[in-house]
């Protein structure tokens, strides 16, 4: 049955979140910045060409062109008409870009019925064609895996001291990057090819200029990839996950490496969305393994109960649970108790405290 959406009401919908994740489905490479989103030119360029030069401006919840197309000012649903376009040859109308967009969302639209009375102020569009299927996780560029024989892989005692064998760092293959002193992460795809490599810097000087995790450069080549189209330590928890049907989300890569050390690598269901934003390709990866409960273990990113860092925390979180909730089971661990310390990682304490977090997770 076909729904019907209120253009408007779609719009107010929409938070900058999930512009970015959008653009990012796009291939557009967003980056949030003072003055708006921007995003590479996706609106008259294939993705990977194009300038930068595609703003979004939350106030007035329109997108800019300041390079190449004729009317620079459109709506996030004239740039999906644009991009089915020139990315899949789609001729899309309006109502296609909503429903794609709302179904991306999992935004309900409205039935027939249900909006007689106020007909006159919903535009109603028939859908006139099928709609592919919503997410589709695109394969990344792999790089070629011999760089990981021009690193040293030391014990990095560090690491060990705070809960990460030896043996996990070596399966891992973390290794170390002498020219900047870096802890060398690299990441591998759910086929375990390798997309990217991060560095973790060790010195103080180059964490404060660059902070403190980076896309290796070496020789001029950067091994970047993006971020929020993987999830880190799938390659190895993929099994365990599709078993136990349940996968806990962390922040960054040494929680999943903590979570090896602790409970091995037979029962190892931890992933990293390396940051503090969950995309939808990172959950659809998750589903795609037939997971029904997904365990977000952010850091405690607060010093103390009901400060304007608390309340952001408690913002991201609900936020992440209004955008999942109707895909798969969205549990939380939340340290308000405060048994880890300022910016920990909930496995930072070791098994116990984790697995006293875990227990008295939120389940809404
Ligand atoms: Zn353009």
């Amino acid at each position: 049955m076909s729904r019907y959406y209120n253009k408007d009401l779609l719009k107010e919908k929409l938070e900058l979140e999930q512009i970015y994740d959008l653009l990012d489905l796009w291939g557009g490479e967003p980056e949030y910045t003072d003055g708006g989103l921007i995003a590479t030119t996706i609106c008259h360029n294939p993705p990977g060409l194009g300038s930068r030069k595609l703003y979004y401006y939350q106030n007035t919840q329109l997108c800019h062109c300041y390079s190449g197309c004729a009317e620079p000012s459109f709506d996030i649903f004239e740039l999906c008409i644009k991009v089915m376009k020139i990315q899949k040859n789609l001729d899309w109308e309006l109502y296609d870009a909503m429903d794609f967009i709302a179904s991306y969302f999992g935004f309900e639209g409205t039935s027939v019925n249900q909006q007689s009375n106020e007909l006159e102020d919903w535009e109603i569009f028939k859908r006139n064609i099928e709609l592919p299927p919503p997410i589709v996780v695109p394969i990344l560029q792999e790089y070629n895996s011999n760089i990981l024989s021009r690193f040293a892989y030391p014990r990095i005692e560090a690491w060990e001291q705070e809960g990460i064998t030896k043996e996990v760092q070596h399966r891992n293959l973390i290794g170390y990057y002498p020219v900047e002193e870096q802890i060398v992460i690299p990441h591998f795809d759910i086929n375990n090819r390798l997309i990217g490599i991060r560095g973790r810097y060790l010195s103080d000087y180059y964490a404060e200029r660059y902070g403190k995790y980076r896309p290796l450069h070496i020789m001029n080549k950067e091994y970047s990839h993006p971020l929020s189209m993987n999830l880190y330590n799938i390659n190895n928890s993929k099994e365990a996950i599709r078993k136990s049907k349940i996968a806990i989300i962390f922040e960054s890569e040494k929680s999943t490496l903590q979570y090896q050390s602790y409970y091995g690598y037979n029962n190892d269901i931890s992933v990293a969305c390396c940051g503090s934003n969950l995309s939808y390709y990172q959950v659809n990866i998750l589903r795609d393994l037939g997971v029904n409960e997904i365990i977000i273990a952010f850091d405690r990113q607060f010093q103390k109960r009901y400060d304007d860092e608390y309340q952001k925390l408690i913002n991201k979180l609900t936020s992440i649970y209004n955008k999942y909730k109707n895909m798969v089971k969205v549990t939380i661990i939340f340290d308000k108790d405060m048994i880890t310390p300022y910016k920990a990682s909930p496995t930072d304490i070791g098994p116990e405290v984790f697995e006293k977090l875990l227990k008295e997770r939120i389940i809404l």
